[in-house]
């Protein structure tokens, strides 16, 4: 069997289509969709996040300000931003760029940001919400997983799902999400035993470990659908995900690559969340 390779690059490039005309027409109404990015500090990789962003959204047509601040700012003042930008009516969301220099609580100021503008969806009433079954701002890498299930026509309910990884940001939020498609949902994690065993057993297998290359052929059923979440470096400097893929693609029905799979869906879902943000002003 050779695995179909789910696109996460030709699905974002499909709904930034979809999304510019979103855009036009919202501005026909008079309202323009704005994101501000908070940048603190130095961070090289940050900053190269933050320019991406701030790229994607302009060819959207979004409004885009990136705010930076240097590393040695006080919470307080971070603090102060945030309030500034939950009152301005030209920006629709508001993300903070992670990780905030060490002596800056980064939960403080997630949960400082208005719900509604937190299109990375962290902040705890919208993470109640979506365990609660009321999905609002959903975090982007887990909501792009779930767009790209779709657009690939992939059965979820009655299946096993395994979910490998129980971070915030990815795995909790994706188990839930597929718990809502009726998936019967393991989360493993690095104290699961036999995890070839319990990933064996997954017709879907998302893997969000953040160590290169670690699923091999031996931790996929024949046929299952495997996504791909991580995002490493090998020894050259080369971006690999968690999986093997040269040789998982030849067990798996499905494989989402690194780059393009899940990467491209992550920002998009930022793009789409900020846009559904603005929308909501129409109501
Ligand atoms: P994280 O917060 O470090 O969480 C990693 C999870 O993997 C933890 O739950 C950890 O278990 C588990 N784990 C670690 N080693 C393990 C092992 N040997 N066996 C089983 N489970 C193990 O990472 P994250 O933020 O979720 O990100 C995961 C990966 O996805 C990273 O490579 C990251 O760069 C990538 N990522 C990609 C995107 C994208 O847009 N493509 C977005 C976000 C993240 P414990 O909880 O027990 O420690």
């Amino acid at each position: 069997m050779v695995a179909t390779i789910m696109s996460g690059k030709l699905l974002s490039d499909e709904l930034n289509e979809e999304m510019k005309l979103e855009v036009i027409k919202l501005k026909e109404k008079n309202i323009t969709p704005g994101l501000v990015v908070v940048l603190v500090g130095e961070d090289t990789a940050s900053q190269t996040y933050v320019r991406n962003k701030e790229k994607r959204a302009k060819t959207l047509g979004i409004h885009s300000v990136v705010e930076k601040y240097p590393e040695k700012m006080t919470e307080i003042e971070l603090l102060r931003v945030i309030d500034r930008l939950n009152k301005d009516d030209h920006f629709h969301g508001i993300l903070v760029q992670l990780p905030l220099p060490k002596h800056i609580d980064s939960t403080k100021i997630l949960n400082a940001i208005r719900p509604e503008k937190d299109v990375d969806g962290f902040h705890p009433i919208n993470m109640g919400k979506l365990v609660i079954g009321q999905p609002d701002r959903i975090p982007c890498t887990p909501y792009g997983i779930m767009k790209l299930l779709q657009r690939y026509e992939i059965d979820i309910e009655g299946k096993n799902a395994v979910v490998i990884g129980r971070s915030n940001i990815v795995g909790k939020p994706m188990a839930q999400l597929l718990l809502m498609k009726n998936a019967t949902v393991t989360i493993a994690h690095s104290k699961t035993k036999n995890l070839a065993a319990v990933a064996k057993e997954a017709d879907i297998l998302i893997v969000a470990i953040g160590r290169g290359h670690m699923i091999t052929k031996d931790f996929v059923k024949p046929g299952a659908v495997v996504i791909d979440v991580g995002m490493n470096r090998d020894e050259n400097g080369k971006l690999i995900g968690d999986v093997k893929s040269d040789e998982v693609q030849e067990v798996a029905g499905y494989l989402t690559p690194v780059p393009k799979g899940v990467g491209p869906m992550t920002i998009t879902m930022l793009m789409y969340q900020t846009i559904e943000s603005a929308k909501e002003l129409l109501n």
